[in-house]
């Protein structure tokens, strides 16, 4: 039971952060995403750690 809950958590994030980078990411958060795929030294992606942990410590 504990492997299926593994792999339906696994499964399901996957798709998780595929539409969050998909949709969020590259839609109205562009303005923070964008120098990511340019590759500079410092990114204003980096933003997403901050806001990202703020669910996620709601969560915890
Ligand atoms: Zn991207």
């Amino acid at each position: 039971m504990n492997f299926i809950i593994t792999l339906v958590t696994f499964i399901l994030m996957e798709g998780a952060t595929w539409v969050i980078h998909k949709c969020l990411m590259h839609g109205f958060m562009w303005f923070l995403h964008k120098d990511h795929h340019d590759h500079s030294a410092l990114e204003k992606n980096d933003y997403f750690f901050v806001i990202f942990v703020i669910p996620t410590i709601a969560l915890i």
